[in-house]
């Protein structure tokens, strides 16, 4: 596979902005992950400096003065510090945890919320899918974007404090001097050794963390075929446990063209692969350059302390304090570049964050209220409406002209692809016209508030979705509910006779996998449960696209014979293919390439010999006749 790059250039100047501003999305989406983020890393940047300064005494004690009651007196001090120290530090740790553990639903929460408030138009984009897939995998893979940031935050704050409390612990070394008596080791206290000292210190942190970057920036600019490695590998994972998958995997052994993708040592991720490649190569050798310089430099710190202190600068037990505070402090300088390294590499991941969360809703949206009518009193009217949907260059519907009565049933028919379901998704308003308008009691449905306009329909999708929660929170979409109506909705929609054998009624949960008292059941139960879960909206308008497909024959003439109960007084405009269940319906349209060829009951509709209803028909009947 060949690697893809994906990384574009940003200035340092636009890198630190967009950071900022996805620092400030952070605090307001985890106030209390980032407050208890920064005083845990403040005191565990601070923790190894007490250990250290209590060494340095005790050891300049042992190699000094030799007290029994002060060293005693040391070693019980440091201990109950400590303690003192790890016990804050646990509870402050355990703080940041239980704080922690939300940012992963905060961050879901985030896109899913933009997502619910985006036009359905801009979210069923191609190109907006496609994003949001990107930014998925993204994060997915290496916590690239929000994740990430997260993470180098904690890196950027620890070294602050680290530095800090290293500067505190190293005043002393820089104000002791080697005395007179020394002789020719003065010269150690010559400033150029202090420069040199300090320049080393921030040069060869900088020249390893820079080596450590260069490594890291092969892992970002290779996002896109890492993504795509790990997709195809991960997937036997995934589908080698995969119920639904099973039965392919087994009749046509995808599992050997999977395992290709794992074992593959030429894959991206193979022994042979590029990342391998890549690890004893440039990056190995970047990251061995990198850890070669920072020994290098810790061997002068300690060359230089211990040439101090045989000089009689200070005690043998401040060696211990001086190097260990030097080294801390060079380390964490080093830690500051490799920081703004990952921020540099994760900021066109956090661009992309910030272009989906930023994509504006073009979809006008009205103030009008609907005002939820007792009497249902709504009529709809298309006026001359057409459509195409965005970047399709072909017409889904032309020219329609329709006025739905009050309590009227309505059957929509015809070939696949004609156009009933765009015709649905106009009415409810996941789309506007192209061309025409939709009116509500005279007013265009623009013109309404959106969510109210969308509150006056019922729907059940040929491709609805239950959730992984109770019956009864399915049904009514809430988890608070009457549930003499949740019963009363799945009797309705035929869910009776399986409702009678669960041992917890409406409160059992949707599949067996994710609780013990669950149930799985079969596509025809779970749309018997998705028109229950129309029916308790009480909404005015039903929209039914083929309700009945995944139903056996029997269920689905039940649900016809009592069609006019369940939907009561209600609008219902309702999808099907089977042409025998549209009988019922006041008037049937019929659609053909985008456009209503003919409307009318079914006695009139077949009247019309050649008329596309009748040809419809007499296909679908003739299997029946023939047998
Ligand atoms: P039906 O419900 O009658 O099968 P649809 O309303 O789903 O037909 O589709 C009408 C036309 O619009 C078809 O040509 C279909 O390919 C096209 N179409 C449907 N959905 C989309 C979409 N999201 N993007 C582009 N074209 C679409």
């Amino acid at each position: 596979m060949k690697k893809q790059n994906n990384r574009q250039r940003m200035s340092g100047k636009k890198c630190a902005a967009i950071t900022i501003r996805a620092f400030r999305l952070l605090c307001h989406i985890y106030p209390g992950v980032i407050t208890s983020m920064i005083a845990n890393i403040i005191w565990k940047a601070l923790t190894p400096y007490v250990g250290i300064w209590f060494s340095a005494r005790i050891i300049g004690e042992l190699a000094g003065g030799r007290n029994p009651e002060v060293l005693k007196n040391l070693v019980l001090l440091s201990l109950i510090c400590a303690a003192a120290v790890s016990l804050v530090g646990g509870i402050l740790g355990r703080w940041a945890e239980a704080e922690s553990r939300r940012t992963w639903f905060a961050e879901q929460y985030l896109f899913v919320d933009k997502n619910m408030r985006m036009d359905f138009v801009k979210f069923d984009h191609p190109e907006t899918q496609k994003l949001l897939h990107t930014i998925e995998e993204s994060r997915k893979n290496s916590g690239w974007g929000l994740p990430r940031l997260l993470w180098s935050l904690q890196d950027l704050i620890s070294p602050f404090f680290s530095i800090l409390g290293g500067t505190v612990m190293v005043i002393s070394f820089f104000t002791s001097h080697v005395p007179e008596s020394a002789g020719r080791w003065t010269v150690l206290d010559n400033p150029a050794f202090l420069v040199l000292l300090i320049a080393v210190m921030a040069a060869i942190p900088c020249i390893s963390s820079l080596l450590a970057n260069q490594g890291g920036k092969y892992y970002a600019v290779n996002n896109a075929a890492h993504s795509m490695a790990n997709n195809l590998s991960s997937w036997f994972s995934f589908k080698g446990h995969d119920r639904k998958a099973a039965g392919d995997m087994r009749f046509y052994q995808i599992d050997k063209l999977c395992m290709k993708y794992g074992l593959d040592r030429k894959h991206l991720f193979g022994s042979q692969g590029y990342f391998a490649d890549l690890a004893r190569g440039k990056v190995g050798l970047l990251n061995l350059a990198s850890n070669t310089v920072s020994h290098i430099f810790i061997l002068f710190v300690y060359l230089y302390v211990c040439l101090k202190a045989w000089a009689g600068a200070f005690g043998v037990g401040e060696i211990t304090q001086y190097v260990g505070a030097l080294s801390n402090i060079a380390g964490t300088i080093g830690q500051f570049f490799r920081v703004w390294g990952d921020i540099r590499n994760n900021a066109p991941f956090l661009k992309q964050t910030f272009e989906y969360l930023d994509l504006p809703n073009d979809m006008y949206q009205g103030s009008l209220t609907t005002e939820k009518r007792a009497d249902s009193d709504y009529e709809v009217e298309f006026r001359n409406v057409s459509f195409r949907y965005p970047g399709a260059d072909t017409w889904a519907l032309r020219n329609i002209t329709i006025k739905f009565r009050v309590g009227e049933h309505l059957a929509v028919v015809g070939c696949n692809g004609s156009g009933k379901t765009t015709f649905i998704k106009l009415l409810c308003r996941l789309y506007d016209p192209t061309a025409g308008v939709i009116l509500l009691n005279g007013i265009d449905i623009r013109k309404y508030n959106y969510q109210q306009y969308m509150s006056i329909f019922a729907v059940v999708f040929q491709d609805f979705k239950l959730f992984p929660y109770t019956i009864a929170q399915n049904v009514a979409a809430s988890g608070r509910y009457d549930g003499e109506k949740v019963r009363d909705c799945l009797m309705k929609a035929g869910f009776g006779e399986r409702l009678k054998e669960m041992k917890d009624g409406p409160d059992t949960y949707l599949t067996r996998k994710r609780n013990d008292n669950g149930v799985d059941i079969s596509g025809g139960e779970a749309q018997k449960i998705a028109i229950a879960r129309a029916l308790y909206k009480d909404a005015p308008f039903v929209l039914l696209d083929e309700p009945t497909a995944s139903l056996d024959p029997l269920a689905e003439a039940e649900i016809y014979d009592r069609f006019r109960s369940i939907v009561g007084g209600r609008t219902a405009v309702y999808i099907s293919h089977r042409l025998s269940s549209c009988r019922f319906c006041d008037k049937i349209l019929v659609f053909s390439e985008g456009r209503i060829v003919q409307q009318g009951s079914h006695d009139m509709l077949m009247r019309e010999e050649k008329g596309e209803y009748a040809t419809l028909w007499n296909a679908q009947a003739q299997y029946y006749a023939e047998e």
